[in-house]
C-alpha cells in the first residue's frame, strides 16, 4: 500500500509523522472520509467542500488549493490500483513545539491514506442493527462544533466504548438538553407518520453527505423530508429507522434500548434508500485515472545504440 504523505507517494511502513505534529499532541487537525464505487469517487466535491470548511473553522491553513487536493486523492486511488475503496485525506496542524499554539506550527501536514473497509457484517443490513443510548452526550457546539470534523474524536469514541461495553455494536448520543444528536459515526433517520425525519445539524450532528443523499432520494421519490428536533420517545414509536455514513453506507435499525422498531424488520422505505443509494453510489463521482506506468529504468547494455 502506498500513502500519500505531503505529496510523496510512499509505503506504509514509511509513512509516519512527527511526535512533535498538533495532529497528533492536540488532535489538532481535520479529516474526511471518501468512497469510491466501481473506480469512481462518490461526492469528492461535498467531502473537500467539507475539508476545507473545517479547516478554515480552526483557521488550520490548508497545505495545498483544493483543486490540488482532488488530485493528489485521485492519484493515491490510481498508485494503489483501488476502485472501490475508503479514502482518508488528513490534515494536521504540522510540526511545532510543546506549547499549544498553533502558532509555532509554521506548515500543516497533509496525508492521504486509501484502503478497504467493511463496517459491519452483512447480515446487519439484512437483519437491521440494534442500537442503544449511552451516558456520553454529544459535545455542545457552543464549545466545539460538531459540523467541525476534527481530529478530536474523543467524545464519538467515548460514546462507541459505553456501546461496546453493553454489547452494542453502535449507539446514540443525546444533545444536552436530550434530543438525540446523531450516532458515533453515522446520521440517524426515522420514519414516522409518512414523514422522514432526522435532526438538524444545529442539535449536533454531523452534516454528512450521505444524509444529504438520502434527502435528495426522498425528494426524488416523493417522500416528505425534513430536518426536525427528534426524541427518543419519536424512535420508540416510528415506523422505522436508519443510520446512514460514508463507510456504513445506509444501515436498516430495528431496536433502540431492547425496544423493537416498527415490526423489528428493515422497512419498506428503509430497503428503498438502500437500493436508491446503491444506484446513486454506481452512478456518479470522479473517474480514477488509470495508474502512470513505471518507467523502466535506463539499460546501457541493451536498446540504446551507441555510434560505432
Ligand atoms: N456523524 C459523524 C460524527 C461522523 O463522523 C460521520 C462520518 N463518518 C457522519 C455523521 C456521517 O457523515 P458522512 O455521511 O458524510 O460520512
Amino acid at each position: 500500500m502506498l500513502v500519500n504523505l505531503n505529496g510523496v507517494l510512499v509505503p506504509k511502513e514509511k509513512a509516519v509523522v512527527s511526535v512533535f505534529d498538533h495532529g497528533l499532541l492536540y488532535g489538532d487537525g481535520v479529516f474526511e472520509g471518501v468512497r469510491a464505487y466501481q473506480g469512481r469517487v462518490f461526492r469528492l466535491g461535498q467531502h473537500l467542500e467539507r475539508l476545507y470548511d473545517s479547516a478554515k473553522a480552526i483557521l488550520l491553513t490548508p497545505p495545498l488549493p483544493m483543486e490540488a487536493m482532488r488530485k493528489e486523492i485521485l492519484r493515491t486511488l490510481a498508485a494503489n490500483h483501488l476502485k472501490d475503496a475508503y479514502i482518508r485525506p488528513v490534515f494536521t496542524r504540522g510540526e511545532g513545539d510543546l506549547g499549544l499554539n498553533p502558532v509555532n506550527c509554521p506548515k500543516a501536514t497533509y496525508f492521504i491514506i486509501a484502503d478497504r473497509i467493511r463496517l459491519y457484517p452483512e447480515a446487519t443490513y439484512r437483519d437491521g442493527l440494534p442500537l442503544i443510548t449511552v451516558p456520553t452526550r454529544r459535545n455542545v457546539a457552543e464549545a466545539l462544533s460538531p459540523k467541525i470534523k476534527s481530529l478530536n474524536y474523543l467524545n464519538n469514541i467515548l460514546a462507541k466504548v459505553e456501546a461496546s461495553q453493553r454489547g452494542a455494536l453502535e449507539a446514540i448520543l443525546l444533545t444536552q438538553d436530550g434530543y438525540v444528536a446523531e450516532c458515533t459515526a453515522d446520521n440517524l433517520f426515522i420514519f414516522r407518520k409518512g414523514r422522514l425525519l432526522t435532526p438538524p445539524t444545529w442539535q449536533g450532528a454531523l452534516e454528512g453527505v450521505t444524509r444529504q443523499a438520502v434527502l435528495e432520494l426522498a425528494a426524488k421519490r416523493k417522500v416528505p423530508a425534513c430536518e426536525e428536533p427528534i426524541t427518543r420517545y419519536d424512535i420508540y414509536t416510528a415506523q422505522e429507522a436508519l443510520m446512514t455514513g460514508t463507510a456504513a453506507e445506509i444501515v436498516p435499525v430495528t431496536s433502540l434500548d431492547g425496544r423493537t422498531i416498527g415490526d423489528g424488520e428493515p422497512g419498506p422505505l428503509t430497503k428503498r434508500m438502500m437500493a436508491d443509494y446503491k444506484g446513486l453510489t454506481r452512478s456518479e463521482g470522479d473517474k480514477i485515472p488509470a495508474a502512470v506506468p513505471k518507467r523502466p529504468a535506463l539499460s546501457l547494455s541493451k536498446g540504446i545504440r551507441r555510434p560505432a
